[in-house]
């Protein structure tokens, strides 16, 4: 089986974009793992801290490594937005394949010195654990706001881009370019998208020279998802859009089955509403496919 760096790899050679699809219980496991499988793409499986606590960090990172095994398919596993190195240390001796070490609320310089320091004792533990860094202000919380944050000053730009790879040693970097963590309620309606900074994205990955991830996917363009893949984005994430389908497809299931009680039979709803997102999502990072 491929490793996850070889993965990437071949995607950015085909012009194309690793989906990237946080879980928090089976539902959405096997939403985004039948998607990916449907469509044959490799796919990305992301847990945050508060997703791993509730999954458990062994027992989320077994889950993934049992499907990639049992259907020899490119499934990986990604410890989403780790804020403490102890918790980076878990993820790597759990068996994740990617970790995103997030120290981008700290000065650009105390970001750098915690970086780096996890960027080394992660590769001792396992060297082909991928690990990604964070610079600039996407805003936190996959979840609907109330106000847009403004993040307008805290965008990320090719020079800072450039010095931050170079003094961590990340593999991958997360770089603010128009993005923002959550939707608005105006998103959920679809009465608005997020727009992405295209020469951004173009400039920073000709500094940096490294994979490039988009955070916080859920509610942007299509068209600008399209122009960023093309532009240097290797790997995109999605959570808000899948939490939305989760809670539809969860009341959908009850409410078509008032009196049921066996799990089984009412969660596949939930299943079948998660999937139409991650695969409609999957088909978009993969040409159209
Ligand atoms: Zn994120």
């Amino acid at each position: 089986m491929d490793l996850l760096e070889n993965v990437l790899r071949q995607t950015e050679k085909n012009g194309v974009a690793i989906g990237h699809f946080n879980i928090a219980d089976l539902v959405l496991l096997k939403a985004v793992f039948a998607s990916a499988q449907e469509l044959k793409v490799p796919v990305l499986v992301g847990a945050s801290e508060g997703e791993r606590e509730f999954m458990g960090v062994r027992q989320v990172a077994a889950l993934v490594r049992s499907l990639r095994e049992e259907f020899d398919f490119p499934i990986f596993l990604n410890a989403d937005h780790t804020h403490s190195l102890e918790k980076a240390l878990e993820a790597a001796k759990s068996g994740f394949d990617a970790i995103v070490f997030d120290a981008s609320a700290l000065p650009f310089e105390e970001n750098v010195r915690q970086t780096k320091e996890a960027v080394e004792a992660v590769k001792s533990i396992n060297p082909a654990i991928l690990v990604e860094g964070e610079i600039g202000d996407i805003g936190t919380g996959s979840e609907i706001h109330e106000e847009a944050p403004d993040l307008a000053k805290g965008l990320t730009t090719p020079a800072q881009a450039k010095q931050y790879v170079e003094s961590t040693g990340i593999d991958i970097l997360a770089p603010a370019v128009g993005n923002m963590h959550g939707m608005l309620q105006s998103m959920v309606q679809g009465e608005t998208k997020k727009r992405l900074d295209i020469v951004r994205i173009s400039q920073i990955k000709s500094a940096a020279r490294v994979p490039l991830t988009l955070h916080g996917g859920s509610g942007t363009d299509d068209e600008d998802l399209r122009k960023a893949i093309a532009a240097g984005i290797n790997i995109v994430h999605m959570n808000t859009e899948l939490r939305i389908a989760w809670r539809r497809g969860l009341e959908e299931g009850l409410r078509k089955q008032p009196h049921e009680v066996v799990p089984y039979k009412i969660l596949p709803c939930a299943v079948e509403s998660v999937k139409q997102i991650t695969r409609s999502r999957l088909r978009l990072f993969n040409n159209d496919r």
